[in-house]
């Protein structure tokens, strides 16, 4: 079993590029999966979503697609934050 599983984000260095987290460490996006600073996009198990492989890769994809090719795409599934 592998319960409980929570995101390693300390030390990162979130705070100086003002990347907001949650209390428990996970990285905050919107539905585009961009976080608090417009530079930085997040996907995955380290976001606040659902912890699935499909569902990294959809959100991958639209974080990818918004950050490289300027997209406007937003993911339907939740994202805290
Ligand atoms: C035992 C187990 C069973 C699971 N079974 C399923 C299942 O049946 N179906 C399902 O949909 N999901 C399942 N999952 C969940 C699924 O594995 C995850 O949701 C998915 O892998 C998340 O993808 P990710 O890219 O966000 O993270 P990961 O796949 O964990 O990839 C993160 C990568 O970042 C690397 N990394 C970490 N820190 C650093 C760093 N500081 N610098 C550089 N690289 C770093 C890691 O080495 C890793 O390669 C399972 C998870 C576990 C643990």
């Amino acid at each position: 079993m592998a319960t409980g599983r929570s995101p390693r984000t300390a030390g990162l260095g979130q705070e100086r590029v003002t990347v907001r987290m949650d209390g428990l460490g996970h990285v905050l996006t919107d539905t585009r999966m961009m976080t608090s600073n417009p530079l930085t996009w997040a996907a995955g198990d380290v976001t606040a979503n659902p912890q699935f492989t499909h569902l990294a890769g959809v959100h991958a994809s639209v974080a990818a697609s918004n950050a490289v090719l300027g997209l406007h795409a937003r993911s339907a599934a939740p994202c805290p934050g």
